[in-house]
């Protein structure tokens, strides 16, 4: 079984055109060729499918890879055939006639590689799948067998038969979701050891991380369509809170010139499909979208995650943003973090059943928001995974904040909150600071305290940035359950006593902050005349994705592209050399990309 190492990887290189495995694939494959049972645990854009479609490939027999959503299983055999692979899925959406197809088709062992539903597999494990050999069982989404997880499914649990009716094929699983109770779950449940679990670190290097504090609508409005229109033709997914919202946002793109459409929940089983299918096929650039977006999007080039309002959770936000990027190539995703979203979110967590937890989640996912230390550390170290080192892709990275001595700013604040009695939320107390004569304030006869107006220099917006600040520092605690009134800490009052001294972080100018916020991008590594033909090649690329009916990150991911217009190819065993071409993909579009190049590079 040994010499089958060397097999595994050429056919890494004919078929997917890669000449090395990634470090965490290598000893998986080995695993699975030696017929071990192995769970693989790697972010989105890990490279997880290699793990199984190459010893697919080598060992005799059809891979069976089971999988949840239909629309994930597309887009897999669409990757697989457009590389000349055999493979091939059963599911519900399928005519009869289609369905028997694709039965004949694996009963004759012409199939490489059968995906199934977990619904069918039940039905099938006593059927057609006892009749043709099976090489292995991959489980994609392993954390459907948790009931731990979210997304828990009830027709996950049969997969321990697996074990029992087929003794002797190993199976393989994978997911993107490692929390250590689901990790024990799937383990238990598919008979694997614990020793063969392979976990990869869950950092995704490629995602620039940024946060914009305190945009009023428009300001944010504005900032969005200056974002996405120095991203021409970049793929984006903009998440909103509500509906509302998400028709709003479409509509002001739109207005802007920007191909943008509306998602969500509200809209009917054939729309949501036909937005969906457009904006894979890279017909519609930016989709508006409730949370209820993403699942099953496949889609390799997905440029940026633009989070309009604060997500509830951690684990929400690193869901949305990991759809970026998934090609490995410059990614981003940029959060606007309002007070006004918080106070909403905590509204709904006090009401939720878990309210203790939700409430938690948003003060963690608060804290990733207004901190001003190294944003990745914050992410990892609450996915358990801690990073030694500062991750220079984030915007307080970029930006390193400057520290003053915040000590006389302290008091004003803390004072301010020490004579409302620790009554007062952070609006009331910056608008007693600032001297307003809003209403309710005067009502409360607040205009009559020590503090007021004293901190009149300071714009409101930067007043909630330092008392964010002084929230991380642990002077003041925020109280979620009573609409968010703020209170005094031991230490903070050894502050207001003048005992102890503070640092804080100045914040960095709006203004300036809206004009820095062009993050690398796709093609910004290639200079004008190589984005020129990135464009030319893209369009090609589009065309051909139309006439095959097939998404056209399918035919070449935009990493593909970028290689080929920086290694500019002139024959068609050089397009071969290019990463991410296959044998399939060189006969099949070589001379076309090469002839097209060549062109080009006569005309500039
Ligand atoms: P996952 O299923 O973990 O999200 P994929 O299997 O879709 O990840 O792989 C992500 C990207 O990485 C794909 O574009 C894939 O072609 C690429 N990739 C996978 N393995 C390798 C490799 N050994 N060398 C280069 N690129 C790879
Ligand atoms: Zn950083």
């Amino acid at each position: 079984m040994d010499d089958l190492f060397p097999v595994a990887l050429q056919q890494l290189k004919d078929v997917f055109g890669y000449t090395s495995f990634r470090p965490n694939q290598e000893p998986v494959i080995r695993n699975v060729l030696a017929k071990k049972n192995s769970l693989v645990l790697m972010p989105t854009g890990g490279g997880k499918s290699v793990c199984y479609q190459v010893p697919a490939l080598v060992l005799p027999g059809t891979a069976v890879v089971i999988s949840p959503l239909v629309a994930l299983m597309k887009d897999q055999v669409d990757n697989l055939r457009a590389n000349g692979v055999a493979a091939a899925a059963l599911n519900s959406q399928l005519t009869p006639e289609e369905a028997a197809t694709i039965r004949s088709e694996f009963l004759s062992q012409k199939l490489k590689l059968l995906y199934l539903s977990p619904e069918r597999l039940a039905f099938e494990l006593k059927g057609l799948l006892t009749r043709v050999p099976i090489s292995l069982f991959a489980i994609d989404e392993a954390h459907c067998i948790s009931q731990w997880g979210h997304d828990f499914r009830p027709e996950y649990t049969q997969l321990n038969l697996l074990r029992e009716n087929f003794p002797d094929v190993p199976i393989l699983a994978l997911t993107a979701t490692a929390d250590a109770v689901t990790r024990n779950d799937i383990l238990r449940e598919l008979h694997i050891p614990k020793e063969n679990t392979f976990l990869s670190s869950f950092d995704r290097p490629n995602i620039s991380l940024s946060v914009k504090c305190d945009f009023k609508k428009r300001e944010k409005l504005e900032a969005i369509v200056a974002f996405i229109k120095k991203r021409k033709y970049q793929s984006g997914i903009l998440y909103c809170l509500s509906r509302k919202s998400t028709e709003d946002v479409a509509d002001e793109l739109l207005k802007n010139g920007i191909i943008a459409k509306a998602y969500h929940a509200g809209l009917d089983a054939e729309d949501r499909r036909r937005i969906q299918e457009n904006f894979i096929r890279d017909k519609t650039t930016v989709i508006c979208a409730t949370i209820a977006f993403g699942m099953g999007i496949d889609k390799s080039n997905i440029r940026w995650v633009i989070h309009y309002n604060l997500p509830k959770s951690m684990e929400g936000y690193y869901q949305e943003i990991g759809r970026a990027g998934r090609d490995g190539l410059p990614a981003e995703a940029l959060l606007f973090y309002s007070e006004a979203d918080s106070l909403q979110l905590a509204k709904f967590a006090a009401e939720s059943e878990q309210k203790e937890i939700q409430l938690e989640k948003l003060a963690r996912m608060e804290h990733f928001a207004t901190s001003m230390v190294c944003r990745r550390r914050i992410l990892l170290s609450y996915f358990d995974e801690s990073l030694d080192h500062d991750c220079h892709n984030c915007d307080v990275c970029k930006n390193p904040p400057t520290r003053f001595d915040g000590s006389i700013l302290a008091q004003k604040a803390l004072s301010a909150i020490a004579r409302t009695r620790e009554q007062e939320s952070a609006d009331m107390i910056i608008d007693i600071l600032r001297g307003s004569q809003r209403a309710e304030l005067l009502e409360k006869g607040f205009d009559q305290i020590k503090t007021y107006g004293v901190g009149a220099e300071t714009t409101s917006a930067h007043w909630h940035a330092y008392l964010q600040q002084l929230i991380h520092l642990g002077c003041i605690a925020k109280d979620y359950t009573q609409e968010k009134r703020l209170c005094i800490t031991p230490f903070g009052r050894e502050i207001l006593l003048g005992n102890k001294k503070i640092e804080l972080a100045k914040i960095p100018d709006k203004v300036k902050e809206k004009e820095s916020s062009g993050a690398p991008k796709a093609k910004d590594s290639l200079d004008t005349r190589d984005a020129r033909l990135f464009e030319i090649l893209r369009a090609l690329r589009y065309q051909l994705a139309e006439k095959e009916g097939i998404p056209p990150y399918i035919i070449f991911g935009d990493k593909v592209l970028v290689e080929i217009v920086t290694r500019k190819p002139a024959s068609l065993s050089e397009f071969a050399d290019v990463p991410g071409v296959g044998r399939h993909k060189q006969t099949k579009y070589g001379s076309l990309f090469v002839k097209t190049l060549r062109e080009a590079l006569t005309n500039t």
